[in-house]
């Protein structure tokens, strides 16, 4: 046989197989020259995102998209004081999420204060606060603020600790800062970075990574 036919009968013999796995798909009975392997999972042959209706690859209907901005919910393990004061990124909501899912494992509620106004840019009275990233918190998972006398809670410390991925920093007072770090230390606890900060000894302002 010359090259011309080999390739030929290549050529056909793998459009016979594709042939195969098209038929099984669509009648998941009939088969060419291969067992029925593929009718079982018709969707291996859709592009990622659609899915194999019986016909034709159709699009997977998904969530509607959420808002790149908006305000962080209340959820689980969250107490949000204002709505209207807590605009954040889709990303930073996530990781407030999953603060609240944390906080709930140590009964408490991560105490969310200002964040981000209705659109990002400069938020009064702060200096920062204007990318959605900037969050103020309570130094205990109760109330907010946090009284200047009254210790940060081992709760806090275990969201703080736990949820140390996707933080750039946390901006404490001086003596918030060692309070924290000999907590940290005493229980052996992983810490994200923290930032002294003047004007932090009744919350925490935790900045996370862009
Ligand atoms: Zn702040």
């Amino acid at each position: 046989m010359g090259l011309v036919d080999r390739i030929r009968s290549a050529l056909a013999e793998l459009g016979v197989r594709l042939v195969g796995r098209l038929v099984s798909v669509r009648s998941r009975s009939f088969m060419l020259d291969e067992p029925d392997v593929w009718g079982a999972v018709p969707v291996a042959y859709c592009p990622v995102g659609s899915v194999w209706d019986g016909q034709k690859c159709v699009a997977l209907v998904g969530p509607a998209p959420e808002p790149e901005w908006a305000p962080v919910p209340s959820t689980s393990g969250v107490r949000v004081r204002n709505s209207k004061r807590a605009y954040a990124t889709s990303k930073t909501r996530a990781w407030v999420r999953n603060a609240g899912l944390v906080a709930v494992q140590v009964d408490g509620e991560l105490q969310v204060a200002d964040v981000s106004g209705p659109e990002p840019g400069p938020f009064p009275p702060h200096v920062s606060h204007a990318a959605g990233r900037d969050l103020d918190v309570a130094y205990r998972l109760d109330t907010y603020p946090t009284p200047a006398d009254v210790p940060i809670s081992q709760g806090f410390l275990a969201v703080l600790s736990a949820m140390r991925e996707g933080v750039e920093t946390v901006g404490v007072s001086i003596a918030r800062k060692a309070e924290i770090e000999a907590l940290a230390a005493s229980l052996g606890w992983p810490l994200p970075k923290l930032s002294a900060w003047p004007g932090h000894q009744t919350h925490a302002h935790v900045r996370l990574r862009a």
